[in-house]
């Protein structure tokens, strides 16, 4: 299979924190990567801004050592990183002060998409807003890029909002979740509303519950300071496994255009119901398997930040009423796993009798590690002996169906390409935000207000047996991490 290139005009993208970790490990080998598939035209340009002091030269020697630590393969074309390199300019700014920005506005004059990536702490926003404006670098073809964390609860996001919209108008502002960036979730969409398969079944009359988890192996790694203030709550349920629980349950957009799609996600998260506490486990990992705790990860030995959390949610409306939405994701679990499976109800009448056993149908759809989608099918066991019936799975795995070329492209590259053609589809609206943080800040300051103590978890297991519990309770199980 050969991927289709749409080309995209000359285009600037200035990335604001360009010497920082995230553009180090994400944007500059994303845009690499989409130089090398032929969508970087010959003058379009890549404009570093940062504090560093460092000139053109000094940064693209920076850009080759990103590329050659997180650009994989690719990054070993000399060539390749050559011809890349000569898009890269540099500026050195501060972004509280007026430093570097005659210099930054006389490199963008040209008339063409201009995108400003905030790769840089939200504290800055504000400043960097304001002074793309005042240096005239702006008008209404430009945008903004903006990373999580938006905010800390509803009242710092309406803030940022606010902000922001001083300078910017809500169609020039790109939040990104780069969940939203990869192929398997916008697969979701693409499975539920271009086959006739799935969705006449997909409500509470057919579907006994969903379950979605997100698990990282990995512990804090270096951001423990960002971390200890946020929380699994803030740093994920808030936003990625939301998004997630949006698209899997929202109602078909009449078209698949950005505020069509993001008006029908809006809806999901007003939808939700507040979470009983007895519905929601709060973890901490602790010293296993050679790896060290969460308290001495971020160094606070008092610390009553869940690593950990795993709920259950319900939505308030037509379709789902009924039907439990199960949500989890940790730090140093067992495995990396990010997978949805929608476990559709028992067959109304067995004809086959108690013998043989329960038997539900199961999509499962995997987002990390390889990519697939996967379906439980009930069918007899081969054999003499009678009907005894077993589940087996009619597979789709990207990289076997589609081949080499289904190698799909990192979620980041993806969503910059979207910005640079104007397609907000994949990025959180203000309203959006709002409302998820509408329904996280009850939950998170009841824990607050409790002084609740996360807890406990081995390192490398699938967290906490309260988690486990709530599941059994139910009568279910969690899919997955069986560790
Ligand atoms: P970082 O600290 O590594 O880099 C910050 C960048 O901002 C640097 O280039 C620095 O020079 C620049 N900067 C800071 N103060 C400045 C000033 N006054 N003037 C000009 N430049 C200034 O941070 P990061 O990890 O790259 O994160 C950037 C943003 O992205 C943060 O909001 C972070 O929460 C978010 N984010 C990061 C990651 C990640 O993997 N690193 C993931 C998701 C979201």
């Amino acid at each position: 299979m050969v991927s289709r290139i749409i080309p995209v005009e000359a285009f600037d993208i200035v990335v604001i924190g360009g010497t920082g970790d995230l553009a180090r490990r994400k944007i500059l080998p994303a845009l690499f990567k989409r130089h090398c598939a032929g969508q970087m035209l010959d003058d379009s340009r890549l404009i570093g801004a940062a504090r560093r002091d460092l000139d053109t030269e000094g940064y693209r020697e920076y850009v080759r050592d990103a590329l050659r630590e997180f650009a994989g393969e690719l990054a070993l074309n000399e060539a390749a990183v050559q011809a890349f390199c000569a898009h890269v300019h540099y500026v050195s700014i501060d972004a509280r002060g007026e430093k570097g920005w005659e210099d930054l506005a006389d490199l963008t004059t040209q008339d063409r998409v201009r995108s400003f990536y905030f790769s840089v702490g939200p504290g800055l926003f504000s400043d960097i807003a304001q002074r793309l404006q005042s240096y005239g670098m702006t008008n209404e073809d430009s945008r903004i890029v903006v990373e999580k964390p938006f905010g800390r609860d509803l009242e710092t996001a309406r803030d940022l909002n606010a902000q922001l919209a001083r300078y910017f108008d809500e169609s020039q502002i790109y939040r990104i979740d780069h969940y939203l960036g990869k192929e398997t979730v916008q697969n979701l969409m693409a499975v539920r509303f271009g086959n006739m398969l799935f969705e006449p079944l997909w409500n509470a009359q057919y579907i006994d519950h969903i379950q979605i988890t997100v698990a990282e192996s990995v512990g804090v790694e270096g951001r423990g300071e960002y971390y200890e203030k946020a929380g699994a709550m803030r740093d994920m349920m808030q936003n990625h496994l939301m998004q997630l629980l949006c698209l899997i349950a929202m109602e078909p957009p009449a078209k698949f255009d950005p505020d069509a799609v993001r008006d029908e996600k809006l809806k999901v998260i007003r939808a939700l119901d507040s979470v009983q506490p007895h519905h929601i486990v709060r973890g901490q990992y602790t010293a296993s398997d050679g790896a060290t705790s969460y308290r001495e990860d971020v160094g606070n030995e008092r610390s009553k930040t869940e690593s950990f959390v795993a709920l259950r949610c319900h939505l308030n409306n037509w379709r789902w009423a009924g039907t439990p939405f199960y949500l989890r994701t940790g730090k140093r679990l067992s495995h990396r796993d990010s997978e949805i499976t929608v476990v559709f109800k028992d067959t109304p009448h067995s004809i086959f009798g108690p013998e043989a056993g329960r038997h539900r149908n199961e999509l499962t759809i995997q987002l990390q590690p390889n990519e697939g989608i996967t379906l439980g099918v009930t069918i007899k066991e081969p054999g003499p002996g009678g009907m005894r019936l077993i589940d087996v799975p009619l597979d789709m795995s990207f990289a076997e169906a589609l081949g080499p070329e289904a190698n799909t492209p990192d979620a980041y590259e993806r969503l910059i390409m979207d910005v640079i053609r104007g397609n907000q589809t994949l990025f959180m609206r203000n309203d959006e935000v709002e409302a998820a943080w509408a329904w996280t800040d009850p939950i998170i300051r009841g824990w607050e207000a409790r002084g609740d103590v996360p807890k406990p978890y081995d390192a490398f297991s699938a967290g906490p047996d309260d988690a486990m519990l709530m599941m059994r309770r139910d009568e279910r199980d969690w899919k997955g991490l069986d560790k």
